[in-house]
């Protein structure tokens, strides 16, 4: 196996997977997001290694610069932020070396949207608030199917995680209360969660924007609303001393 795609994580270098890690000291070629992967990452890379910043190349670029490498003989990571499957653009990436003939595997990595709940020390997941993280974006200039609008996906009423869209904030507010949530839900943003820069904002849908305006936080958030983000659930019944399980008989 010569092409590896791999998540490089949110941002903190110690983020990435030990795998990942190894095979970008291994690499002879490293093509990344530069965007948005932290070049930290990067200085594990050996000192003859190829690096190159896929911001300011195209798709054909990419995969000549792959296909020439492997044609060589060389060890690629095609390196992405947080994990490749989200909004990554890897699948176009991926049938070209399909039709390339080109064998490569895909190692994840930890996606900005746990980096986030990190960050807000928060479970996504409590029981009787919501079960279910809607992961999603609004349109911008990349179409969202329309029944996948905000404002449909708002009718659940389940956390919701909201990428590439921290400049639109106005628009994402407008869309939530459209399609069901309370002015006063809270909702909270947290810009470049685990860089050392990190910031968080917690707000009310109604009070948010002004507060990302105040801040001037144009990219690289990760917007999540819900109720969870109130202290008021119930306990979970996995620890609940009366409730029995695989490993564990109930407590009397
Ligand atoms: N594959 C990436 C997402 C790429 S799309 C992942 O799994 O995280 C880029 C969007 O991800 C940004 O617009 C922002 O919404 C989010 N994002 C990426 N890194 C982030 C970080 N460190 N903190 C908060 N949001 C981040």
């Amino acid at each position: 196996m010569q092409v590896f795609i791999v998540g490089a994580g949110p941002g903190d270098p110690e983020l990435i997977t030990v795998k990942g890690q190894r095979l970008l000291k291994e690499a002879d070629v490293i093509i990344y997001a530069g965007s948005l992967v932290n070049p930290d990452v990067l200085k594990v890379a050996g000192k003859d290694a190829e690096i190159y910043n896929s911001a300011t190349m195209t798709l054909p670029e990419v995969i000549d610069k792959i296909t020439e490498s492997v044609e060589q003989g060389k060890m690629v990571v095609r390196l992405h932020t947080g994990d490749p499957a989200i909004y990554g653009a890897i699948q176009e990436q991926m049938d070209e070396l399909k039709k390339r003939n080109i064998e490569f595997e895909v190692v994840p990595g930890v996606s900005s949207f746990l980096a986030t709940a990190a960050a807000l020390k928060q479970e996504y997941t409590l029981p009787d608030i919501s079960q279910t993280i809607i992961i999603t974006r609004d349109e911008g200039r990349t179409p969202v199917p329309k029944r996948e609008s905000l404002k449909s996906l708002a009718a659940h009423q389940a956390t919701m995680c909201i990428f590439l869209s921290v400049h639109m904030i106005e628009d994402v507010v407008k869309e939530l209360i459209a399609g069901g949530y309370d002015k006063t839900t809270p909702i909270a943003i947290v810009h470049k969660a685990t860089w050392p820069d990190q910031k968080v904002i917690r707000a009310t849908l109604e009070t948010i924007a002004e507060k990302v305006k105040a801040e001037n936080i144009t990219r690289t958030a990760m917007i999540v609303v819900g109720r969870c983000l109130e202290t008021d659930y119930s306990l979970s019944r996995l620890y609940a001393p009366e409730f029995s399980h695989m490993f564990r008989a109930a407590s009397k």
